[in-house]
């Protein structure tokens, strides 16, 4: 159990990940620029654990910086969760996509060879599968035309890596290939709040719930399934950062490189994640149902066996939970960390 250095460690997923290591032992290292997160977030990781982390305020992609963390811990693993996410961003600023994700990608690459570090698990999305031709999705299904520089970004990445896994005998890569992250640390304490107004569907019907939006639109209701509207795999976020340790443990076995869909195996509709919110909290959510949104795939869920077979990971909490978690924290936090 040694030290692992944790990129992007104070962002939504990157947190939740922090709790579950510390809990299995890993001693985290966090760097993260807060660029899209809160220095609050330590304070909370200390409320759940008892332990604050060693936390670094650099951008990955300064190397003379990420060099002295290299230099003052001795890192054994690397979890790369740093890089920004916003699809509709990363089509307006295509460059600032390429530049920091797959640029502090690099960085981080080269710091692992001039370090002798050799195991990393890297954030990589479902997105990687572009229009899926079908459902559900199993990792040897091709990697598909990117919808976004966002995507983009995520293929280029789990190329770099699969390069560095085949050109270093000793190296050990993780591509977790994660479905739709949502809920909450069931402490109310912390999760997700995105700046500005949610791209993502969660976060949107939250804040339509504590009154900080008017309206959830449902971006279309004449899709062929069941109920018209779109199908996504989400998965709670603590099964998500657990599934970060079971990757770790993977690597310990020296597997090379390894690639697994992290969801939860089931398909739902954006109508029954509304109405399991509503179920859960015991409240109403003000939607209509718009027109759809340009590039969204019909549906989109994992196959997750291999995660399963090969490490003994599968989803365990329910939508429902999600639910409440995801109600509880922005209940409790209308504002965010502010
Ligand atoms: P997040 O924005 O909450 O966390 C990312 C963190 O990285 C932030 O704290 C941000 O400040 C930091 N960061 C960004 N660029 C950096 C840089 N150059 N140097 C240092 N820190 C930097 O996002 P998240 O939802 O926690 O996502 C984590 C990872 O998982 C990302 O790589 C994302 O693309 C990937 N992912 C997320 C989702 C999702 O729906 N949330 C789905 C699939 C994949
Ligand atoms: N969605 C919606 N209204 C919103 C945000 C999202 O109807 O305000 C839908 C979206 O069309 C998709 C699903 O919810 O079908 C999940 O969207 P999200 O952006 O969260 O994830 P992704 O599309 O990246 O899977």
């Amino acid at each position: 159990m040694g030290k692992v250095l944790v990129t992007g460690g104070t962002g939504y997923i990157g947190s939740h990940t922090v709790i579950e290591l510390l809990k299995a032992g890993y001693e985290p290292v966090i760097v993260d620029n807060l660029c899209n997160s809160k220095i609050e977030v330590l304070n909370r990781i200390k409320l759940i654990s008892g332990i604050k982390p060693k936390f670094y305020q650099i951008d990955v992609q300064d190397k003379e910086a990420m060099r002295r963390v290299f230099e003052e811990n001795e890192i054994e693993s690397i979890i790369h969760f740093a890089g920004l996410k916003s699809v509709g961003e990363s089509v307006q600023k295509p460059q600032l996509y390429y530049d920091n994700n797959v640029g502090s990608s690099k960085v981080l690459i080269e710091l692992m060879e001039e370090y002798g570090v050799h195991n990393i698990v890297f954030s990589s999305s479902a997105t990687v599968y572009g229009n899926p031709k079908s459902v559900p999705i199993v990792e040897t299904d091709p990697v598909g035309e990117a919808a976004s520089p966002y995507g983009e970004t995520k293929i280029i990445i789990e190329k770099m890596l699969m390069e560095y896994a085949s050109t270093h005998k000793d190296a050990n890569v993780a591509l977790l290939r994660y479905f739709n992250p949502i809920g909450a640390h069931p402490s109310g304490v912390m999760g997700e709040y995105p700046t500005g107004i949610p791209n993502n569907l969660m976060p949107y019907i939250t804040q339509v719930a504590v009154g900080t939006l008017k309206q959830l639109t449902v971006f279309g209701g004449d899709y062929p399934t069941r109920d018209g509207t779109c199908v996504r795999d989400y998965i709670h976020v603590v099964d998500l950062a657990v599934g970060h340790v079971y990757a770790l443990h993977k690597l310990e076995e020296k597997p090379g490189l390894v690639i697994y869909n992290l969801g939860t195996g089931k398909g739902t509709t954006v109508l029954e994640l509304v109405h399991a919110f509503e179920k859960a909290n015991n409240m109403k959510i003000n939607y209509v149902v718009g027109d759809r949104r340009p590039g969204d795939v019909t549906e989109c869920y994992a196959n997750c066996d291999k995660a399963y077979k090969e490490m003994g990971w599968k989803a365990e909490l329910s939508i429902e939970e999600a639910c409440r978690d995801s109600w509880n924290w922005q209940s409790k936090n209308p504002h965010g960390y502010e």
